[in-house]
């Protein structure tokens, strides 16, 4: 079995590396390392450099490696800069997914596992989500990952290309050996912004809003450990592999925390000292995102196992705490 993972390179993907590594499986990872970085990249895996938007080089790849299957984390991914530069959303994000999707019909290459997002939904209509509810994107990242997954259904029905589309929730955390971590620069995700603010790189955190309609006014997340999120994704391999047909999943842990929770919980695992203060509402975030995970649990058999949110932040801190300038070598001015 051997896996093309578009985006390996990135916080997520490398993560499914690893683990796809860790049972045996061929890996070749494509990465433009515009936000992933190399030294994420597994040692055992065979590594292309360059764009998914290129059709030559995709096609040079394809036709270079024996490929089953293809995992596609390759896309931008910050909701805040999506509402500011939308067209470069939609090139990266849409364009990059029709590319790949051109060359996998050319080379009969029909099973992708794709990572999709909980900002589909935009605000929900209810909580927990369910998949069947209505997608109304409330930022433009979260229009590119419906688009794609549009994109998708159709390739399927005249091409036979064969998806499984997961609708991550906020994914954290960090491999439990602690090797490999979330690093993006700028960092905009709360987690870490929280962590560096414990390990004292930044004076303090902002929170983004607390007039929201939540108990204590600031914006509820579902947060996702990112080794269960890639056990979803090998999951949903199997499923394919089995003849499965197309499919979309919540994936998340059917809880929501507040952003104060978040930095409380925080504290009590760092024993570190946080500072907080209050800013405006950022565009484009929805009040309150919690998964229902039901329909991945009953279908693929998904049980993730990392689910207390000290866990998530525990791993997350080894990483940090280890790595404070994340892949950064050598910052000791010379
Ligand atoms: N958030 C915050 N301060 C920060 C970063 C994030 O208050 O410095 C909030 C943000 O408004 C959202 C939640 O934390 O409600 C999670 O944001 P993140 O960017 O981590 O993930 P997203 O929900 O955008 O995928």
């Amino acid at each position: 079995m051997s896996v093309l993972v578009l985006g390996g390179a990135g916080y997520i993907g490398s993560h499914a590396v690893h683990q796809l590594i860790d049972q045996q499986t061929k890996v070749i990872v494509i990465d433009n390392l515009q936000t992933g970085h190399q030294d994420a990249i597994h040692p055992q895996a065979v590594f292309y450099e360059g764009d998914i938007k290129d059709i030559t080089f995709m096609r040079h790849v394809f036709r270079n490696e024996s490929i089953d299957a293809v995992f596609h984390f390759a896309a931008n991914s910050l909701v805040g800069e999506s509402v500011e530069k939308p067209l470069e959303y939609f090139d990266n994000n849409v364009y990059g997914t029709q590319v790949l999707l051109q060359v996998m019909k050319e080379f009969d290459l029909k099973k992708i596992v794709f990572s999709s997002s909980a900002a589909t939904y935009g605000e929900p209509e209810d909580v927990p989500i369910t998949e069947d509810m209505s997608t109304n994107p409330s930022s433009p990242y979260g229009e590119t990952k419906l688009m794609m997954e549009k994109i998708m259904k159709w390739c399927d029905i005249a091409y036979g290309i064969r998806y499984v589309a997961l609708r991550y929730f906020n994914v954290a955390g960090a491999r439990r050996s602690g090797i490999i971590g979330e690093d993006h620069q700028p960092e905009t995700h709360l987690v870490p912004i929280i962590l560096q603010a414990a390990l004292g790189q930044r004076d303090h955190i902002t929170i983004f809003g607390d007039n929201y309609d939540t108990a204590d006014g600031t914006c509820i997340r579902d947060y996702i450990h990112v080794e269960d999120l890639i056990e979803a994704h090998i999951l949903a391999l199997d499923h394919l592999n089995k003849g499965g047909r197309s499919e979309t999943f919540n994936l998340g842990s059917n809880q929501g925390f507040s952003v104060k929770e978040m930095i409380e919980a925080a504290h009590t695992v760092t024993g570190k000292e946080i500072s907080v203060k209050t800013g405006e509402r950022r565009a484009g975030d929805p009040s309150i995102l919690i998964a229902s995970s039901k329909k991945a649990t009953a279908l693929l058999g998904w049980k993730p196992t990392r689910t207390s949110i000290e866990t998530i932040i525990q791993d997350a801190w080894n990483w940090h705490a280890n790595h404070p300038n994340g892949y950064l070598k050598d910052v000791t001015p010379k």
